[in-house]
């Protein structure tokens, strides 16, 4: 008895110093619960207030996935997209007092987890991200039908839509998301080039979910693409701003292009909105650099010979903000033996070219002038002949 009314002197002492306000604000409030399905797994995001420390286990019969957050509440979930192929529902209790126990109910015992911290960064608040991994993945970036018979020598073009599922990328004034947008644009070319005996298109994603940058290299490099083309769209303050631009990949030491520097940070900083644990990607072998200087050479002279077709195709359906491609170095960018290219179509921030992009009619006239600058690509590169290029354009 005495010992228990010493401690209870000693744990109001120590409110005394840490101050009682402190101590009733800090339980931990989850404000916000998204879910991304992608082919290969489907990402629950938590919103918090603060950091939490928390437990994530499974439970058998029925399966389940259960997170346990310590000092932790919340007020309601936000309707997700449910079933989703491996989540059948969402529930919350309190099993104890002070835990918040968040329920996954699954539909797959034969699911991986994986769990990781994010700290807060570009208006994102802090962030308990869960990965349910399955290895089944039907949907997996492969273009369906429409693919001619010789898939042998195909030409690939891996297309590659800019941003997605946490990470939005710039979000015009009239609410345009540049995820949303890229996505749009890359399906109109991929479906054009499907459309063309000979050629093949590789999507990087298919829908509302992030894709790390080095796994969009790594999908381009696995189906064996001949050329890659990621899509963006830039954002400034000044809403005036207009027109598109090319990028290419700028050699190690190179002269830096303050501009395009610029823009890369901004491009390569995705992973870290979209939301990637860092042992996972930050140091991936197979984006280390495997060629020879020449073959990086090569590679670098023809990803600027398509920016350069690029742009003059972009001219013909709208403005162009520099006359000539930029470099610098984009992590998306960094398959050296792929011809590769980042095109930003046009400023998502000019509430003018926002409206332009929201029409079909011109996401149309974008998608046709990337497959336009492609077949001149591999016309040049003698890769394709003239009659069959020249019999759909
Ligand atoms: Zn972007």
């Amino acid at each position: 008895m005495k010992a228990y009314v010493k401690r209870i002197l000693g744990l109001l002492s120590l409110l005394c110093l840490i101050g009682i306000q402190g101590m009733m604000a800090s339980a931990a409030e989850v404000q916000d619960v998204r879910l991304w399905t992608a082919p290969d797994h489907t990402r629950v995001v938590f919103d918090l207030d603060r950091r939490v420390d928390y437990e994530v286990f499974r439970l058998h019969k029925p399966e389940r996935v259960v997170i346990d957050m310590k000092h932790a509440k919340i007020n309601k979930i936000a309707s997700l997209a449910l079933p989703d192929p491996v989540i059948k529902s969402v529930r919350y209790g309190e099993p104890k007092k002070g835990v918040l126990r968040i329920v996954l109910d699954i539909q797959k015992e034969n699911i991986g987890l994986r769990t990781f911290l994010l700290k807060p960064m570009q208006g994102k608040p802090h962030r308990l991200v869960v990965d349910l991994t399955r290895k089944e993945s039907k949907l997996v970036a492969q273009p369906k039908k429409m693919v001619t018979k010789n898939t042998r020598h195909d030409i690939v073009i891996a297309v590659d839509a800019g941003h997605g599922g946490e990470d939005p990328g710039a979000i015009g004034r009239h609410g345009l998301k540049e995820k949303d947008f890229t996505l749009r644009v890359a399906k109109k070319l991929a479906a054009l080039i499907n459309s063309k005996p000979g050629m093949r298109a590789v999507l990087t994603r298919k829908g509302d979910y992030f894709v790390p940058l080095r796994k969009r290299v790594r999908l381009a490099r696995k189906a064996g693409a001949n050329l890659m083309i990621s899509i963006h769209a830039d954002a400034v303050k000044t809403r005036s701003v207009q027109g598109a631009s090319v990028y290419t990949l700028a050699e190690r030491g190179a002269t830096p292009d303050r501009v395009a520097v610029a823009l890369a940070a901004k491009e390569n900083a995705a992973d870290e909105i979209g939301g990637v644990m860092l042992s996972q990607e930050v140091d991936d072998p197979m984006v280390r650099n495997i060629l020879g200087d020449m073959a990086k050479r090569d590679s670098l002279n023809s990803s600027q010979l398509l920016a350069e077709n690029m742009l003059l195709q972009m001219k013909k359906v709208g403005s162009i903000k520099y006359k000539t491609p930029k470099r610098a170095r984009f992590v998306v960018l960094t398959a050296l033996e792929i011809p590769s290219v980042l095109v930003e179509l046009n400023f998502i921030s000019n509430p003018k070219q926002e409206r332009k992009m929201k029409t079909r009619k011109h996401q149309d006239r974008l998608a046709a002038a990337l497959y336009q600058a492609s077949k001149n690509f591999f016309l040049r590169m003698g890769m394709m002949d003239s009659k069959s290029s020249a019999s759909s354009s």
